[in-house]
């Protein structure tokens, strides 16, 4: 999304932003949405490595960075045999 509708729904969600992401993209797990900065976008490797991550925190349901992690770790595995 763009950036300044980026802004305004971490603003409003006041959530759960990625460690070291700053403001790239984070999760709203009671919507079940991830949100995009557009502005920040690398590519699509990138955004395969960090929309793992997010993903991990709808599977666990959890907001925690350990428990996200742990599942993306699986799923960036999963991404890279893909791409092969
Ligand atoms: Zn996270």
């Amino acid at each position: 999304m763009p950036h300044w509708q980026y802004l305004h729904a971490a603003k409003t969600y006041q959530l759960h932003i990625p460690t070291g992401m700053a403001s790239k993209m984070f999760t709203h797990l009671p919507s079940r949405s991830i949100f995009v900065d557009e502005d920040l976008y690398l590519g699509e490797e990138w955004l395969g490595h960090w929309m793992a991550h997010e993903l991990g925190h709808l599977a666990t349901n959890s907001a925690r960075e350990d428990d996200a992690e742990r599942v993306a770790r699986e799923y960036q595995r999963r991404l890279a045999k893909a791409g092969r």
